[in-house]
């Protein structure tokens, strides 16, 4: 059992960092509550203790000073209703609004405070402004897995003024922890990471690092063109980084070397341009005429990624394997969605992260059906890529 679930927060205010950077349209309404509902049990477990909850997250990346757009309050109808209860709102995530509101909470009650970023000095880690934070609360819980690759005051800062057995992750934290930890650090094998989206030097350190645990790596979408045309292919005009062509034959030299076995797609979809209504063929994915574009991987590819696929035990994906956002260039990754899904069922261990394929098997229905689909997007990379996260370290330390 975890240090959250055997502590009782009964007569407690806990001060729980969230992250509830959620989309929201021009109307102020939410187009994804992911985040806010990844949030809820946490929050509930510490109300049916007989505790009460204070929580700060920061929303969009406000450069002024408050303003109404990224204001939290537009979040207040909706956690409402997710939990079930009324939700007290201060107008400051500081000062007066803050402590009289936090001084006032009974238990069983909720405070959200106005987004932490309306403070320049959240970002910036300061000191001062973190203690001022820890002043509202009785225990700290880090919930943020989203942002815990930032060394921001109410992330990481935060956590020195509480004692160790009160500064601890939330339940969301804990399950993207542990299943980070499952595919990085207790992988069994065979262990595929697919890698894809549109560019290499996103990827490069991830590749690097997981090159020391998995057993294969796919890498599909725009980046595989770079690798393509390093290793002396025709990629026509498809995405390239002409600047990135050493690293990716020195990525294919090492993994050679350490014996781990990096995939190309076979083939590709190609398009005489980037729009949904192009005329689209198929072309070997190394000879790809000039005026065309690799948009997708092919049938062949796609059944040979499947095959690789169906006999992992591990499996992490990031990145999706072609513009799946266009219909005639989805079937790639919709294929690998279904691929994963399947070797889940035959008990793989899968991890899904990072916003587009995340967006991918939300869209194509295989979210329930994969092991574990992480809400960290740079946090998680940042994971992978074998970096310290700020925001676990303090909690940690
Ligand atoms: P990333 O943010 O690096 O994971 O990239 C995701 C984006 O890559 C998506 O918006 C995809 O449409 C795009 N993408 C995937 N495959 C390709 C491709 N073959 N050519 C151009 N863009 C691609």
């Amino acid at each position: 059992m975890s240090q959250f679930s055997q502590h009782s927060f009964a007569n407690e205010k806990a001060l729980i960092r969230v992250d509830f950077n959620v989309p929201l349209n021009d109307k102020y309404a939410i187009t994804d509550d992911t985040r806010i509902r990844a949030a809820i049990p946490t929050v509930k477990k510490v109300l049916k203790d007989g505790g009460s909850v204070i929580l700060m997250s920061h929303l969009g990346r406000p450069k002024d000073g408050p303003t109404e757009k990224y204001s939290l309050k537009h979040l207040l109808p909706h956690l409402k209703q997710l939990l079930g209860t009324e939700v007290a709102f201060a107008t400051d995530c500081i000062g007066e609004p803050a402590t009289s509101a936090a001084a006032a909470l009974k238990p069983g009650q909720v405070l959200l405070l106005e987004n932490l970023r309306f403070h320049k000095e959240e970002e910036k880690g300061d000191k001062a402004f973190a203690e001022k934070l820890a002043k509202l609360g009785d225990i700290y819980v880090n919930d943020a897995f989203g942002t815990a690759h930032r060394a921001h005051a109410s992330t990481a800062i935060i956590a020195q003024f509480f004692p160790k057995d009160k500064r601890m992750f939330g339940l969301l934290m804990e399950a993207e922890v542990n299943s980070a930890e499952k595919v990085l650090h207790q992988s069994q094998k065979p262990f595929t990471a697919i890698i894809g989206g549109a560019k290499v030097s996103d990827k490069i350190l991830i590749i690097e690092n997981l090159m020391e645990r998995a057993t294969d790596i796919i890498i599909g979408g725009g980046m595989a063109y770079t690798f393509l045309k390093a290793l002396g292919g025709r990629i026509g005009n498809s995405l390239c980084e002409n600047d990135r062509l050493d690293t990716a034959r020195e990525l294919c030299d090492k993994a050679e070397k350490k014996g781990v076995r990096i995939h190309l797609p076979a083939d590709s979809i190609i398009a005489d341009k980037f729009a949904a209504d192009a005329s689209d063929s198929s072309a070997p994915s190394n000879n790809i005429p000039d005026g065309w574009m690799g948009l997708d991987i092919g049938e062949n590819a796609c059944e040979q990624f499947t095959n690789i696929i169906h006999r992992s035990k591990t499996i992490l994906w990031n990145g999706p394997m072609g513009v799946f956002e266009m219909e005639k260039f989805q079937r790639g990754t919709r294929g690998i969605a279904r691929a994963v899904a399947e070797a889940t069922q035959k008990g793989a261990y899968s991890l899904v992260g990072g916003g587009d394929s995340v967006a991918a098997v939300n869209q194509f229905g295989y979210a329930d059906k994969v092991s574990y689909v992480s809400t960290g997007g740079g946090a998680l990379l940042e994971y992978f890529e074998g970096k310290e996260l700020p925001g676990i370290a303090a909690v940690k330390a």
